[in-house]
């Protein structure tokens, strides 16, 4: 089994944190802590594999034996005798209970959202633990709790969960309030719960969110995301070289950049920080030194028309189209309000001129359950003919504050695709006019990204 990260790794990390929470002695902290790198992710695919009868039960316990064993040796590496003994006694406790869940999926056959929720949130489970253990045995108290127990409380959609915001702020803030005065709370990030305390998770990355929840809640002075890269950058440096780290971004950039696919940050984790006007940091564990970026509310003078290009795969471009729609009233509001009852997020629209189609991109995850519900709203085909879709397409977007009343950036947009033989399926500008975003075909994403990030910001530089 191949996680995506080793113990030796692991350990370095955490020896990290007890470093940059040793060094702010005089501060009161909360850290927010996620999985171990690629635990999440095999989490759901071993669950997967399981509710499809793929594993065998000594396969899944040897899968839980590995998981465990990769986190004691983390464990043995950073902790004293006491602490290990704690640690290792929940470790065995969480252990048993992750093999009673997927083995009750395996004999079920089916895997739910909520199940799926429970099962991965052990990634956090068993990482919290450890770090709040590493805390304690390099000198600095702290206890750990989950995102629930810390007061985080969720909707029932359980894989992409939101906070009930007056309760959360509340609740946080009485949990963990007297706590911080004497001790630093670890809370796992990521993992929430309903008002019947069932695990919920806040979506993939949720870890930033709930450092952003945890601290609008306590009026943090600031919050610090660690990632494994120096900061936001200018794109995706898996599929550009020429990424740089941009040293300041205004929130709304920011929270444009994530929506559109910047991996580095959960979407939602700058609105709570925007509401109180908490700065956030994005710096790396393994260079703390280093700069990293910071996010304000506006940056003054910021000499860049496009700050950032963003890269998201894994969308489709949902097309609706009839001769009928044309002047008919509603049918786009008809066709949204259908997919919001669906839950289903929207990430662009285009109406064509003629009204005889619109254009939606939406995560590709949700194409079933869009065509079904845009099918049955318009069964009588009178209206609407045509449902057709691609769903193998990426959005391209050119972000920054700068472009506002900055003419001709659409046409630079245009014309770098074209010249790097990209054909542009769609393209749309958001009304802040903080982003112009375009659908390629994924196969074109690279090639795309690099020409736009070529064009808009090493040119510049
Ligand atoms: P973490 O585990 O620290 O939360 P993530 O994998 O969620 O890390 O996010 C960090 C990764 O996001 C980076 O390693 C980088 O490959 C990717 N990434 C995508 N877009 C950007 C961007 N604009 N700036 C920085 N990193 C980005
Ligand atoms: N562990 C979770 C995930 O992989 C949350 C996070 O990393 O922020 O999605
Ligand atoms: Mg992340």
């Amino acid at each position: 089994m191949k996680f995506g990260g080793t113990s030796l790794a692991d350990a370095q990390r955490i020896a990290g944190v007890c470093k940059i929470v040793g060094s702010r002695s005089g501060d009161e902290v909360v850290v927010v802590v996620s999985a171990l790198a690629g635990v999440t992710d095999m989490l759901f695919s071993q669950a997967q594999k399981i509710s499809e009868g793929k594993l065998t039960e000594e396969e899944i316990k040897s899968f839980i034996s590995e998981l465990f064993e990769r986190h004691r040796v983390v464990a043995r590496e950073l902790l004293s005798e006491k602490d290990l003994e704690l640690v290792l006694m929940e470790l065995e406790r969480f252990s048993l209970e992750l093999e009673k869940i997927l083995i009750g999926i395996r004999y079920v056959g089916e895997l739910t959202p909520r199940s799926t929720a429970y099962v991965v949130s052990f990634g956090e489970r068993l990482s919290a633990p450890i770090v709040s253990g590493a805390l304690n045995t390099c000198g600095v108290k702290s206890v750990w709790f989950t995102g629930y127990d810390a007061g985080i409380i969720t909707d029932s959609r359980y894989e992409k969960a939101s906070p009930i915001w007056e309760s959360t702020m509340q609740t946080v803030k009485q949990r963990l309030e007297n706590l911080l005065k004497d001790s630093v709370p670890v809370v796992t990030g990521f993992i929430s719960g309903d008002t019947l305390g069932r695990i919920t998770t806040l979506g993939r990355g949720g870890s930033d969110y709930t450092a952003a929840i945890v601290g609008a809640a306590i009026d943090a002075e600031e919050v610090w995301i660690w990632t494994d890269v120096d900061g936001i950058m200018t794109t995706d440096p898996r599929l550009v070289s020429e990424a740089q780290t941009i040293p300041v971004i205004s929130y709304i950039e920011a929270m444009e950049l994530a929506f559109f696919g910047g991996k580095v940050l959960h979407p939602k984790s700058i609105e709570p920080a925007m509401e109180k006007g908490v700065p956030v940091r994005v710096k790396n564990t393994f260079n703390p030194d280093g700069p990293g970026t910071l996010i304000v509310k506006d940056q003054e003078k910021a000499r860049e028309v496009v700050k950032a290009v963003s890269v998201m795969t894994h969308a489709t471009l949902v097309t609706i189209s009839g001769v009928g729609m044309i002047g008919v009233p509603g049918v786009a509001a008809k066709t949204f309000s259908a997919l919001a009852e669906e839950k289903i997020n929207i990430l662009m629209i285009s109406q064509g001129s003629s009204e005889a189609n619109i254009s939606i991109v939406i995560e590709s995850q949700d194409l079933d359950k869009a065509i079904n519900i845009v099918t049955e709203k318009f069964a009588d085909r009178d209206i609407v003919r045509r449902v057709d879709y691609n769903n193998d397409v990426a959005i391209i977007a050119v972000i920054g504050a700068g472009m506002k009343g900055t003419k001709g950036v659409a046409a630079r947009l245009f014309t770098s695709v074209s010249k790097a033989d990209v054909n542009v399926l769609m393209i749309a500008q958001g009304s802040s006019e903080v982003n112009i975003s375009c659908v390629v075909e994924e196969k074109d994403a690279k090639k795309a990204a690099q020409a736009l990030h070529h064009e808009f910001i090493t040119k510049k530089a």
